[in-house]
């Protein structure tokens, strides 16, 4: 088709692509990183009393009951904490916000395949910087001049986690740049770096309902940090959009907050699953990473990785696979529960077991 004039000045992007959502219920849904589990019962009675009506005002700005709750769990100040629409939507405001040098910011080459979709938008200079052999992050990488840095812990898709020492020293390295951890996946093995955000003020982490908070259709995510940076942030989220978060989603999400309980018995639960179905997947053949997050990316030694993902999908069972540099023979497969795992396990049994003799 010809180009318009007009077509010239438009922002041209390429859309980040989100694991698919199957339009039909039965399948076995392990390609999102979401929670198998319900949210805390306390969010289903605050969801049974919320008052309809209460819809027709626009929402509190400043999310007040999440905030509270959350600065409470942290022992945080509410000064230093921001809340968006998921943590999509923080970190997208933290680039806006921070990432304004001339110089590239760094994230790794094998990571959140998000973060050049963002700087691509925004128009921001950015350099990946390799993982080693065994997908770790190679600080001396992030000690070279840039315009800030993010990535997650435990990394994604890999479910590496790397020590407080190491974040530490890289942000230690970075005095005059903001450092993003993205702690997407921490609850599940990892260890936060929050309390750091007192000891550095360009430190910031961020979190999310959406893995272990079983939460992710109510999208809510938050960046802990300086006062100064939270003021930052507020800043450019007020200039852009006053009224993000829903109130259904400030009550749910602090209710959420205030089990924590449930909160870590459900957490138990993925890590003791996870570590079973590791054990299993190594009975059929596949080598994996150690995985401190709720899914194991898995590469098989002699069966490929989109043979295995396109028979999954087959039997309507849904892991998540990219054809992209370094990864493309491995799948990431979501921990779901117990149940769901044998059904996977089962079908990769007959998967391997049938591969060459069709
Ligand atoms: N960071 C990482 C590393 C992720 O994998 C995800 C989930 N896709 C997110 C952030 C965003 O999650 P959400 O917007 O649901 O909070």
């Amino acid at each position: 088709m010809d180009e318009r004039l007009w077509e010239g000045n438009v922002r041209k992007v390429v859309p980040y692509t989100p694991g698919e959502q199957p339009k039909v219920l039965d399948v076995v849904k392990l390609n999102t990183n979401e929670n198998p589990y319900p949210p805390s019962p306390l969010v289903k009675k605050a969801l049974e009393e919320y008052d309809y009506n209460r819809m027709r005002l626009y929402p509190d700005t400043n999310s007040t009951v999440l905030v509270d709750a959350l600065a409470e769990k942290y022992g945080v100040s509410t000064s230093e904490i921001f809340v968006g629409v998921g943590s999509d939507d923080v970190i997208s405001m933290a680039f806006l916000t921070f990432f304004n040098s001339d110089k590239p910011i760094f994230f790794p080459d094998v990571t959140y395949s998000f973060y050049d979709v963002w700087a691509d938008v925004y128009k921001i200079p950015y350099e990946k910087q390799p993982l080693d052999d065994n997908y770790r992050i190679v600080p001396e990488d992030y000690k070279k001049k840039n315009g800030g840095i993010i990535f997650p812990n435990p990394n994604a898709p890999t479910g590496v986690l790397e020590s407080l020492e190491t974040i530490e020293d890289i942000i230690k390295a970075n005095p005059d740049v903001i450092v993003m951890i993205d702690e997407a996946y921490v609850d599940f093995g990892g260890e936060s770096c929050i309390p750091l955000t007192k000891k550095y003020d360009n430190l910031l982490v961020i979190q999310t309902f959406s893995k272990s908070r079983s939460m992710a259709g109510m999208r809510i995510g938050y960046a802990i940090g300086n006062e100064k940076l939270i003021k930052y942030l507020n800043d450019v989220k007020f200039s852009i959009n006053s009224y993000t978060m829903n109130p259904l989603s400030q009550i749910c999400g602090a209710m959420a907050v205030k089990d924590d309980e449930y909160f870590m018995e459900c957490n138990r639960k993925i890590i003791a699953t996870r570590e079973k179905t590791m054990e299993r997947l190594e009975k059929l053949g596949f080598i994996f990473t150690d995985s401190k997050s709720n899914f194991i990316f898995a590469e098989h030694k002699t069966v490929d990785a989109d043979h295995i993902f396109n028979e999954l999908k087959n039997r309507r069972i849904f892991v998540r696979h990219w054809n992209a540099p370094r990864i493309s023979n491995r799948l990431r497969i979501t921990v779901g529960t117990d149940g769901e795992m044998d059904i996977l396990i089962t079908a990769l049994d007959e998967i391997i077991g049938n591969y060459g003799k069709e």
